[in-house]
């Protein structure tokens, strides 16, 4: 059966930047979740930040550039938290490699998680709207198809099994 990578924060668990969870409502994923299908991460608690932790942001949302050591991913302090995304997109890939995942659920709009869009890096609430998270970026470079949660249509349909 095939498995689903899941931001922690979707199932309701309190781990994100502010404390708080975002818990998504939808019988779809409260099948998915009956089905043992669901392998849950935060990446951002997997690389070693605390929870509650400062909001951060992707200079120019751009998390495949950090992939390249082209850009980096700082706090509004201007504390550079970029070693700590990284090592979390790394772990979120250990994960699917692991369980040998090829579908990802991930919340919408994180540094980390965002997959089709994220904020510029100004925190002036501007998105960028082909801005990725790190780890969206880096599962997508592996062939890990990434959705978010406006998406459960769409990865109802990639699951062949
Ligand atoms: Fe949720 Fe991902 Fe942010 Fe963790 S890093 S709180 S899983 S959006």
């Amino acid at each position: 059966m095939q498995q689903i990578l899941i931001s922690r924060c979707l199932l309701g668990e309190p781990v994100r930047f502010d404390g708080q969870a975002k818990l998504l409502d939808s019988p779809l994923l409260m099948r998915w979740q009956a089905e043992q299908r669901l392998v849950p991460i935060c990446p951002e608690l997997a690389g070693g930040l605390p929870c509650p932790r400062p909001a951060a942001e992707v200079e120019q949302g751009r998390g495949d550039r950090v992939l390249e050591q082209q850009g980096r991913v700082l706090c509004q302090d201007g504390a550079d938290v970029t070693q700590a995304f990284i090592a979390g997109a790394q772990a979120a890939l250990e994960q699917c490699q692991r369980h040998q995942i090829q579908l990802a659920l991930l919340k919408a709009r994180s540094p980390s998680c965002g997959s089709r869009s994220s904020y510029d890096g100004t925190f002036s609430n501007q998105l960028v709207d082909d801005g990725i998270g790190v780890t969206a970026a880096l599962l997508r470079r592996h062939g890990i198809k990434v959705f978010d949660e406006t998406e459960l249509e769409q990865l109802a349909l990639a699951l062949s099994d």
